[in-house]
């Protein structure tokens, strides 16, 4: 799994509906891909807070957001990086 297709599981990771073999490549990329670790991390408390202070539910705005948020922090941070 490349950082790209980590991005693109991320919403159905979230969700709890990433499919178990697609679950298992986002795991280990996980573990060998420093940058995706902490973006996730990030993601982890984001939702965290947002749990603690409203629903348990995210709203797909917020999923939305958080993509493009990310997209836009991943390519300042790998500009030389292929999408
Ligand atoms: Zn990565």
């Amino acid at each position: 799994m490349k950082c790209e297709e980590l991005l693109a599981a991320l919403g159905d990771y979230l969700d709890g509906s990433l499919d178990p073999e697609v679950y298992e490549s986002f795991r280990e990329h996980l573990e060998g891909c420093c940058p995706c670790e902490v973006v996730i991390d990030n993601i982890r408390q984001t939702i965290t807070l947002y749990k603690c202070g409203q629903t348990v539910e995210l709203p797909c705005e917020l999923h939305q957001h958080l993509r493009h948020l990310l997209r836009e922090r991943w390519e300042a941070m790998f500009p030389s990086q292929e999408a």
